[in-house]
């Protein structure tokens, strides 16, 4: 074998290490043989591909152009195995192309590719001439791979927590309203007279996060519910499962549970007859709910109005409700995500409120809806430590925007960002402070109440 040949296979063995170290796809992989992998495909390909798959692979030129979009293949030498149309072609084209009739060794990287190298951000969907949209061909791959029972570990165990719950993180009912219990307690020493009110029928809001809420990043209840009270809003949390908003089971590829998840979440506001829910700063569960969960549901329009909470800070900033106290006076950017911008077109209500609240914001660039992913979300991080190292290093593109900014802070209004973003700054020693806009708000508006 040549040095080259030599060099090149050591180089996927690397790249293939973290699927080697996955047990939830390894020891998934074990127990299938042959008939079962062509079938499977088969039968999914069939009665879930339409014609939505044949249009777009038939519609694919292979011309290349959407492969300047992706952040993976920036960050790897512009290498085309990350291409977005190289990801197709090695996940759901070959099955399309052999008939199901593909190895575990194409499994093995099929997985790879389809949840650790595509964020689903549909950045390259804007630059195909076509519109095609990979991220729908991946996540295909995914719901094949869910079937055949070779999913991530981490984020399969998200999912079952999910599923046996109605929250990813197995946050027991007393747990939550302990915690919210908690956070009211919290306020006595700030704002004496702030509630978080539980249970509260024809409420204006249901206000709702995603379970690592309660289970890690507690303040950020504790700052919506400032807000909601110094802005005299109408306003309710749920005490019964439904609560959580989040959705990693959209993202494994188990539809038949998103479906199950979203109504749950739906009818629990219903449940309290408010008139629209309102969400934390999650961008994969405003995709879950806005777009994919109830459209799989098969809702006309959605049984109650969705707000994300860039929208919801937007709206109170323009009728008063809020007042800026102070600015920050720290040069401060913005990362876009990709759910609620180009997935919702709320970038100019971002830039709203990040520039009530801050006196000196810088861009980076691109940005907007031509921004690039985190290389968190679409599931990515929630594969966990294994994968780690695949986005960290399949997104030095974000790490030269973020330096080139030469901000001190970076607002990200999406956990999943922050997680992504959080380990490239520490990756690259950025030394960058990474902000929700709910810390910005909370940090610097006016508290009438406040003691
Ligand atoms: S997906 Fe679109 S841009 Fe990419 S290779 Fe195919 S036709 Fe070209
Ligand atoms: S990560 Fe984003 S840009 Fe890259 S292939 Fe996936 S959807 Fe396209």
């Amino acid at each position: 074998m040549s040095e080259t040949a030599t060099a090149t296979k050591e180089k996927e063995k690397d790249l293939l290490q973290p699927i080697y170290d996955d047990p939830g796809v390894m020891k998934g992989l074990e127990k299938l043989d042959e008939a079962t992998i062509e079938r499977v495909i088969n039968q999914t390909l069939e009665a879930e591909g339409g014609a939505r798959l044949k249009i777009l692979v038939e519609t694919c030129v292979h011309c290349g152009l959407c492969s300047d979009a992706c952040h993976f293949f920036m960050s790897h030498d512009r290498d085309p195995k990350y291409a977005p149309v190289g990801k197709v072609k090695q996940t759901i084209w070959e099955m399309l192309r052999k008939k199901g009739k593909v190895s575990k060794e194409f499994l093995m990287r099929a997985v790879q590719v389809a949840h650790t190298e595509c964020n689903l951000c549909r950045r390259c969907v804007q630059y195909c001439p076509f519109g095609i949209d990979t991220a729908h061909l991946i996540s295909l791959t995914r719901r094949i791979c869910h079937k055949l029972g070779i999913t991530p570990q981490y984020i399969q165990d998200t999912a079952h927590s999910h599923s046996a719950t109605y929250n990813q993180m197995w946050v027991k009912e007393d747990e939550w309203t302990d915690s919210l219990f908690w956070q009211e307690d919290e306020s006595r020493d700030e704002i004496p007279n702030m509630r978080i009110p539980l249970e509260k029928e024809g409420a204006d809001i249901y206000y709702s996060v995603i379970a690592p809420e309660p289970k890690f990043r507690t303040q950020l209840i504790y700052q919506a519910a400032v807000i909601m009270h110094e802005a005299g809003a109408d306003w309710t949390m749920s005490s019964l499962p439904g609560w959580d908003n989040s959705d990693m089971c959209m993202f494994t590829g188990d539809l038949e549970m998103m479906g199950r998840l979203k109504r749950r979440h739906f009818e629990d506001a219903m449940r309290l007859k408010v008139k629209r829910i309102v969400m934390g700063e999650c961008g994969h569960a405003f995709r879950s709910i806005y777009d994919t969960g109830n459209r799989w549901d098969a809702w006309e329009s959605m049984p109650v109005t969705i707000q994300h909470s860039v929208d919801f800070f937007e709206e109170l900033l323009r009728l008063g409700k809020i007042k800026v106290k102070t600015k920050i006076q720290e040069k401060v950017t913005i990362h876009d995500p990709c759910n609620i911008i180009r997935g919702r077109g709320l970038q100019e209500k971002l830039r709203t409120v990040v520039h009530a609240f801050c006196d000196n914001v810088v861009e980076m660039y691109p940005n907007k809806e031509h921004n690039y992913c985190c290389s968190a979300g679409g599931g990515v991080i929630n594969c966990g430590p294994p994968h780690k190292n695949t986005r960290i290093v399949g997104n030095s593109v974000k790490a030269d925007q973020l330096r080139e900014t030469g901000a001190s802070i970076v607002v990200a209004p999406c956990h999943n960002c922050h997680g992504g973003i959080e380990d490239i700054i520490h990756a690259n020693h950025l030394g960058m402070e990474l902000k929700f806009l709910g810390d910005i708000i909370y940090e610097h508006m006016e508290k009438p109440d406040a003691i």
